[in-house]
């Protein structure tokens, strides 16, 4: 079903039926004509050209097709077969005129697509209950598909919001990176994946140095910026889809490198408070003419069964505390 189809009827008042008579004989349209004449609903039109039934079709969209099989240059069954090869026209009943009841020309009409075969002309009472049956029968069809096409919408609509919700769920208002909750989550699940694989997993406890002096040497709105500054620039050391970077909280951040060695970490570690001091953002601390920089602390482990992915977070508290104590910006490894 073509979406033009289904907003042409969406609308339709499912009574309603339009027929499409197409036949060389203009006496049957007439008879035919007459025959619906008196009937509420029904709206009729004629065409006695074959060459011209399937545009006219398309074009009028009518709810039931009457088709005549014998015509002069082109064959009914094969008129059939172009309504049903054609999306504007591919679903609307076709019921077949044939001049007699064979079962030949009967089967032949339903394989080419046909819904009905009539032998004309039918008697208006039969002929009336047929179109209204299929007709009923056609726009009530528009109208789940439409119901599905709506529904379909729906539901990717209600997906996306869902995406946009995860990922807003999921993230530090501040700096864009994962939040602490989400850190939690993440650092579990590689924990226990690790724990399976018995594969290392490393982390970077990565702290902001003399960050409380910036704060009150700078105003908190620089101090945002800065820390802004610090998320892209971990942001930016991972290199694998599975690296997570996150606010652990405040001015201290997280790295969570799955299948990492400790030589590994070591480096992107290195790299990354290297690219924190070359942003060179002016500082006072430790002193005058300074630039801001990090310590980080790291640890790599392979998940002992039945262990706890605190070990890993206390191991690179550990290192981060090292670093700090021997002077800051610069690496500790526990
Ligand atoms: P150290 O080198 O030992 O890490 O010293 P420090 O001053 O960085 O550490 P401390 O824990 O004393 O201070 C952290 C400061 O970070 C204090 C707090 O005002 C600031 N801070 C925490 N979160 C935010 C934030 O979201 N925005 C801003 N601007 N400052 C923050
Ligand atoms: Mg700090
Ligand atoms: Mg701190």
């Amino acid at each position: 079903m073509t979406d033009l189809q289904i907003e042409e009827f969406s609308t339709t008042d499912e009574n309603k039926a339009m027929v499409l008579l197409v036949d060389d004989q203009a006496m049957i349209g007439e008879a035919v004509r007459r025959g619906l004449a008196h009937e509420t609903n029904i709206d009729f039109h004629f065409c006695a050209d074959p060459h011209q039934a399937v545009a006219q079709a398309v074009r009028i969209r009518p709810t039931v097709i009457l088709q005549d099989l014998v015509m002069p240059g082109l064959d009914g069954l094969t008129l059939v077969r172009e309504y049903r090869n054609n999306p504007a026209t591919q679903d609307i009943p076709i019921i077949v005129l044939s001049t007699k009841e064979d079962p030949l020309i009967k089967s032949a009409a339903f394989a080419a697509g046909a819904n009905d075969y009539l032998v004309k002309l039918p008697d208006n009472i039969e002929l009336v209950a047929r179109i209204r049956y299929h007709s009923r029968s056609y726009l009530t069809l528009l109208q789940r598909d439409e119901a599905y096409r709506a529904l379909r919408v729906s539901q990717q609509q209600l997906l996306d919001t869902n995406l946009v919700l995860q990922r807003l769920m999921n993230s530090d208002g501040l700096t864009g990176l994962s939040n602490r909750r989400h850190f939690d989550e993440y650092l579990e699940l590689e924990w226990r994946r690790a724990m399976r694989d018995q594969a290392q997993l490393s982390l970077l406890m990565i702290d902001v140095d003399y960050f409380k002096t910036y704060n009150d040497n700078f105003g908190h709105l620089d101090g945002d910026e800065a820390l802004r500054k610090v998320a892209t620039a971990i942001k930016d050391s991972c290199s694998r889809p599975s690296d997570l970077p996150a606010r652990y909280g405040g001015e201290e951040f997280a790295l969570v490198l799955p299948s990492t060695s400790p030589g590994g970490a070591r480096l992107i570690a290195e790299k990354l408070r290297q690219s924190v001091a070359g942003l060179k953002i002016p500082h006072i601390s430790p002193a005058q003419g300074s630039v801001l920089t990090v310590s980080i602390g790291l640890s790599t482990v392979i998940p002992a069964v039945a262990s706890n992915c605190r070990e890993l977070i206390s191991a690179a508290d550990k290192g981060l505390y090292q670093a700090k104590n021997n002077g800051r910006n610069q690496v500790g490894v526990e």
